[in-house]
């Protein structure tokens, strides 16, 4: 990959306006401050630098250049990233290759992509005649199988283990990856569903029955490293965009359900695939959009989860909207039934989540019982409580009267009571990632790092000194430092961070420099002084190694020459000195 064209794209663009699009930016000074999206956090602890093009969280340390941001916010690869901004800044990145990064789950995700093929295969061949019956029973037809990349695995067959192996994967790898047990293939005749990362790479399978053999319904691939259930939703990476689009994430329970809306062209939708929703999942789809429409089963259990997810995304602050689909229909069986102008009947009528509250709450009250009808009345107030908008509260009140006929002013009164004893709210503490105390060199060393980022007279002098800094990740940093300069004749943080960006440990490091305050510009004189420190400290090691070796030295000879060492050390030779 050629990082000048990466530096063209991302000169191009301005880190403060691609983080703005997707979190509010307030100006203060000469940074911009937001909600960090990489922890969990309520307070602005973001900070967005336009002149150095990078943002760093005070909080989290999350650190980086506009690539990494989009790498980590939107869970996209650098490829990816780069053409995104290749494209809003037009610049041509079409026939740019980037070597893929190695990871040590990449034979996961071979075996995955070799088993998805395999899957695939079946389906078509003569063996998968049931299983295409069953699917188009379904009216799933054959786009439908080839966009969902849906497979079939053999009745009594061995076959995936066997040619897994064949390939050199480990059977204790296969039975890791929940595609072998015992030697024996895990799916046995079961429609299989590929189950995709955030970033749409494989990472299991559901695999459903298909004739009522009285197995259970959907066997899910176990968790692996990669496939974690709690941390995914279904298609999150074709709903990414497509949600930008239509401005709104549609919530369902399976993936079945996704797979029908997206014939009718429906494609801003994700799965929850059966679990609870967990808080990265609710932070996956508040990432989506914030105007969340919850179209879960219309049964029982699905009321239930409805009402639990949008109380917790109330506790969120987002209000979402319900569909509200009949009894018992999901959203598959309900486009089957009734067609996609129905559903999109539904998806435009659907209710604010409150209102579906008050709705469902009526619906078991007896109002020819005061008693009842006066316990659903206080419930109205309170679950009012919670809306945000004063006309909205004003409306529901005005309705309330009405319908009851009892006196605005009542109600209000029992709402105020109602309202008020809400706890006062407690300040937001923020919990700082412990930061190792830093000694005297150490802070000398990030320093002098930070000098060389920022100003490239500092590299020149540290090459013309011939300086060498005591430990390794710093060796490291300083020698990329200069490797970047001579190459490209310039340095800036951002371009550097890309350049860096696969090398794990100083990458690392570089972030930890650039969440603490360090100056930016020095002279001469004082950038003299940092090099004493490390000097200084460089020497001192060395008499402390020296004494110890000299203490375990037999030898008279030999114990003469390193007292010597010493001696000279002591008076600051440093002609025999520690850079020998
Ligand atoms: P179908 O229409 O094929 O019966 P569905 O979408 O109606 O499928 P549900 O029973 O509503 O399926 O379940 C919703 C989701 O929960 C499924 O997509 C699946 O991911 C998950 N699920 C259901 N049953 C199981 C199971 N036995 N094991 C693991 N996951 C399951
Ligand atoms: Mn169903």
């Amino acid at each position: 990959m050629n990082n000048e064209l990466a530096n063209e794209i991302r000169s191009k663009c301005d880190i403060v306006d691609i983080i703005g699009e997707r979190i509010p930016l307030v100006a203060r000074g000469k940074n911009y401050f937001g909600v960090c999206p990489f922890h969990d956090d309520s307070n602005p602890s973001l900070c967005v630098s336009r002149e150095k093009q990078i943002y760093t969280c005070f909080s989290c340390h999350a650190t980086g250049n506009v690539f990494t941001f989009l790498m980590n916010y939107e869970h996209i690869d650098f490829k990816e990233a780069l053409h995104y901004l290749g494209e809003k800044v037009g610049v041509d990145v079409s026939g740019v290759h980037i070597q893929k990064k190695n990871t040590k789950f990449d034979a996961f995700y071979d075996a995955y992509s070799f088993s998805l093929k395999y899957f695939q295969n079946n389906l078509q061949s003569k063996v998968g005649k049931d299983a295409r019956n069953y699917l188009l029973g379904r009216k799933i037809d054959e786009n439908v199988i080839k966009e969902f990349e849906i497979g079939l695995s053999l009745e009594n067959s061995d076959d995936l283990t066997k040619l897994l192996m064949n390939k050199k994967y480990d059977l204790s790898v296969l039975n890791q990856i929940g595609l072998s047990s015992d030697a024996h293939d895990v799916y046995n005749d079961r429609i299989m569903f590929p189950l995709y990362d955030l970033t749409g790479k494989v990472v299991g399978f559901s695999g459903r029955i298909y004739h009522d053999n009285g197995q259970n319904k959907y066997l899910n691939t176990k968790e692996t490293p990669i496939f974690k259930k709690g941390q995914l939703l279904y298609h999150y990476h074709i709903a990414r965009e497509e949600c930008r689009q239509k401005k709104s994430v549609i919530v369902m329970e399976g993936f079945m359900d996704v797979i029908r809306a997206s014939t009718i062209g429906i494609r801003n939708t994700v799965a929850l695939m059966g679990t609870a929703l967990t808080h990265e999942q609710l932070q996956l789809i508040k990432r989506l959009s914030n105007n969340i429409i919850l179209c879960l089963d219309g049964d029982d259990p699905g009321v239930h989860a409805t009402l639990s997810i949008g109380d917790t995304l109330l506790e969120e602050g987002i209000e979402p909207k319900v569909l509200v689909l009949p009894n018992p229909e999901d959203p598959d069986s309900f486009i089957l039934k009734y067609g996609k102008e129905q559903f999109t009947n539904l998806l435009d009528s659907a209710v604010s989540f409150n209102d579906f509250k008050l709705r469902k709450l009526k619906e078991k009250v007896d109002f020819r019982n005061d008693e009842e009808t006066a316990k659903y009345i206080n419930q109205v107030l309170l679950e009012t409580t919670k809306v945000q908008d004063s006309i909205r509260v004003e409306i529901i009140l005005k309705k309330l009267a009405k319908e009851f006929d009892l006196s605005y002013n009542t109600l209000e009164m029992r709402f105020r009571e109602l309202k008020k004893p809400k706890q006062k709210e407690t300040p937001v503490v923020v919990t700082y990632r412990k930061i190792k105390k830093k000694t005297k060199y150490e802070k000398a060393m990030e320093q002098i790092l930070y000098f060389m980022l920022n100003n490239d007279w500092v590299i020149s002098q540290f090459e013309k000194e011939n300086f060498i800094f005591p430990n390794e990740e710093s060796r490291l940093l300083a020698s990329e430092i200069v490797y970047f300069y001579t190459t490209y004749g310039y340095i800036n943080i951002p371009d550097f961070y890309t350049y860096v960006q696969d090398k794990e440990e100083v990458v690392n490091f570089l972030n930890d420099i650039l969440a603490s305050s360090y100056l930016e510009s020095t002279t001469k004189d004082e950038l003299f002084l940092y090099f004493g420190v490390i000097r200084e400290y460089s020497r001192t090691q060395e008499i402390k190694r020296l004494t110890n070796s000299l203490r375990k030295e037999v030898d008279p000879l030999e114990q003469a020459k390193i007292a010597e060492k010493i001696r000279k050390l002591r008076i600051g030779d440093n002609k025999n000195g520690w850079r020998n």
